[in-house]
């Protein structure tokens, strides 16, 4: 007898990491800032361990941190969510996603995946059994076909995942994108899982369309949040998600054996750090210096870009350079100029000519300025 997981390959993450490492290499790949978080948020870890917040946490996670999550959706999205019995605090967004899969898909229920997309997805739809149902993302600007989609629903439908902003592509999906969905999936009982890891990494005339702002999405959303993304600390892997108490119940059910629990000195810091809105609202500001910057780096080397609406990746087209494939040619950069990156085509996309890579600009201005430097070189 095998693994039920046996033909899964390592995560690119994972390798691109890994090589990184070995070659000494500027890295951009995987995304994680190279600059530290708050002090202050670290002050407030160390003081809930003095304060004796070193044991197992409540299973759906500390209460006033629900309280806070909750507080902030209304303030920001307008929806009230029972912090009781609709927020429950995960070990980071995979975990949500992981748990909100697991609950609702079964043996042969269809769940459609927007291509690229972001890799733990297909996986555990795969792992609960389920056909993840692949749709592509159209042009350059990363798009949704409604009629595409309306197409690919069937009676098999059980979930569709979205993610706004998006990785890798850094689209934004508009108002009229969410009210499309809506549309679309009124009077059916599909699941929507919102993957809004970066709500709040959104620039220029931009806006993040949460789930919760509709009424007939976020009745049968789950939309799931990273504070690793908001808070510069992917490594303390904090997230959370929300939904009706109806679907959260049976998440719950996973999550108590998947976990019971996630870090809980950590829970406390953050509802202390989440009394202060400036700690999140700022960091759209923020990352839209770092991807000016970058792009203004970039201008003197092939590469060509749109400047990412969101999140805190950039993909460029490297077709100037050369017609090599994305993975070929992401390892030749690693190898040969030490310089590491994302192929997007791990992200599963048919595309085979897609000649693009994605670079994480959530990095110092010294590490921005080493990679253009390492890219102007290549010819
Ligand atoms: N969703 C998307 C789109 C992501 O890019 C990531 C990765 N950072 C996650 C979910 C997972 O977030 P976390 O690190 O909180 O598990
Ligand atoms: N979300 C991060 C990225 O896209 C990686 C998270 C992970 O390694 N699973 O780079």
């Amino acid at each position: 007898r095998t693994s039920k997981i046996r033909n899964q390959k390592d995560s690119i993450f994972t390798i691109m990491g890994q090589l990184a490492h070995k070659y000494n290499a500027t890295d951009l790949s995987q995304g994680f800032p190279n600059f530290e978080t708050d002090d202050y948020l670290k002050e407030l870890v160390t003081k809930a361990m003095k304060a004796g917040h070193n044991q197992y946490a409540p299973m759906a996670g500390v209460l006033k941190l629900r309280e806070r999550i909750a507080e902030k959706i209304e303030s920001l999205y307008g929806r009230k969510y029972n912090p009781e019995t609709e927020v429950t605090v995960t070990n980071g967004a995979t975990q949500a996603i992981y748990s909100a899969i697991t609950a609702f898909v079964q043996k042969n229920d269809e769940v459609i995946v927007f291509k690229p997309a972001y890799d733990s997805y297909e996986p555990t739809i795969k792992l609960n059994g389920g056909i993840p149902v692949l749709i592509q993302l159209k042009g350059a600007q990363f798009t949704i076909d409604w009629t595409e989609v309306a197409k690919k629903i069937t009676s098999r439908t059980r979930m569709i995942i979205i993610n706004t902003p998006h990785n890798p592509s850094g689209t934004v999906l508009s108002k009229e994108d969410m009210l499309q969905l809506e549309s679309l999936l009124k009077n059916t009982d599909i699941i929507l899982l919102s993957d809004e890891v970066y709500e709040h990494l959104v620039f220029d005339d931009n806006k993040h369309h949460s789930a919760a702002i509709f009424s007939g999405l976020a009745e049968r959303a789950i939309i799931c949040a990273s504070f690793g993304k908001t808070f510069h600390n992917t490594g303390w892997k904090t997230g959370y998600c929300v939904a009706p108490s109806a679907l959260m119940k049976e998440i719950r059910k996973v999550h108590q054996f998947a976990v019971f629990c996630v870090n809980h000195p950590m829970q406390h810091a953050y509802a202390e750090y989440l009394k202060d809105p400036q700690h999140y609202l700022q960091l759209g500001s923020f990352y839209q210096e770092k991807r000016d910057k970058f792009l203004k780096l970039m201008k003197s080397t092939k590469f060509r870009a749109k400047a990412s609406a969101g999140t805190y990746f950039q993909v460029m087209d490297y077709s100037e350079i050369t017609n090599e494939g994305d993975v070929e040619f992401s390892e030749r950069l690693i190898k040969e100029y030490k310089l590491a990156t994302i192929p997007i085509s791990v992200f599963n996309i048919d595309n085979k000519d897609n000649l693009q890579l994605r670079f994480c600009f959530a990095k110092t201005d010294e590490t921005l300025e080493k990679a253009a430097e390492i890219l102007n070189d290549i010819k």
